[in-house]
């Protein structure tokens, strides 16, 4: 699933095959964004803002998109075959000599500066994760806020409001590496273990940007993940099976060994109906 350290990848990859370039050829789905508009015009740059990439044209426009679960940017040489089907083409772009495909994405819009300045996803991030020393002191103002007070440490870890670039793979991940329970509540913790929880999935990012495929243990030979997608299979510290939950609205698998992850409150609070959280 892409997380914010792919999105950084893929960005970095789509910037140095477009930017620069004038576009000769653009398009969506058929129905869907009205890509053509920008034929003509030079791509400036291509950044990853989180999950969600941004590609701006020197005519004031940008493509906004993001992926979710199942999306993906391709880069091609012109004339290569592509390895998915053009009908699941969502936005073309055409420079010369390559092609950048977005395929399957559920978000593709095109919107002008002024949108992207006030756009409720992109303007409501918290600070990006993936990106270059984070602002770990805005992220932690904003899990504290009181609107959060209703949610689990793995949801508020998803809540991209509250700081960008961290998806399903990671939160696990995270709070085994910090010894934290990720259904227990934000409430039940301090300052100081909190920024931990970022400061490790801001470390783990960083670390995965360049992608060998993603790795969060530290320790040779044992695996690339701790705990994610191991239900039942032995802790890779103490043996304990792990196990894991679906919760959310967006029904999402959260991943925790029992004995190396305690239930640090022993109860868990009630959610408020209203506190949803964006990815
Ligand atoms: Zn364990």
């Amino acid at each position: 699933m892409p997380e914010g350290d792919t999105l950084f990848r893929t960005a970095a990859v789509l910037d140095e095959v477009l930017a620069g370039r004038q576009v000769t050829a653009a398009r969506g789905r058929a129905g869907g964004v009205a890509l053509g508009r920008v034929v003509g015009s030079r791509v400036e740059r291509v950044a990853s803002v989180g999950k969600h990439l941004l590609i701006t044209f020197s005519d004031g426009l940008a493509l906004h998109t993001h992926l979710r679960m199942h999306g993906s940017w391709h880069r091609y040489r012109t004339g290569e075959p592509w390895r998915r089907s053009p009908r699941r083409a969502v936005a073309v772009i055409e420079v010369p000599r390559a092609v950048a495909v977005c395929f399957d994405a559920p978000t593709v819009e095109l919107l002008d500066a002024r949108a992207v300045e006030v756009h409720p996803a992109l303007a409501a991030l918290g600070p990006d994760l993936s990106g270059a020393d984070p602002d770990l002191d805005e992220a932690m103002r904003r899990i504290r806020d009181p609107s959060r007070r209703g949610l689990t440490v793995g949801e508020a870890l998803l809540d991209q409001r509250s700081q960008a670039g961290l998806g399903n793979v990671y939160r696990s991940e995270v709070c085994f590496i910090e010894r934290v329970d990720p259904f227990a509540p934000v409430v039940a913790f301090d300052d100081a273990t909190l920024r931990r929880l970022l400061a490790t999935g801001a470390r783990l990012l960083a670390a995965n940007r360049h992608g060998h495929g993603r790795t969060t243990t530290s320790e040779p030979g044992i695996g690339r993940l701790y705990v994610y997608g191991r239900s039942g299979r032995p802790c890779r510290r103490c043996g304990t099976p792990i196990r894991s939950r679906v919760t959310g609205q967006l029904p999402r698998r959260t991943y925790r060994c029992p004995t190396c992850q305690p239930d640090a409150a022993g109860t868990a609070v009630p959610r408020p109906a209203s506190a949803g959280v964006a990815r």
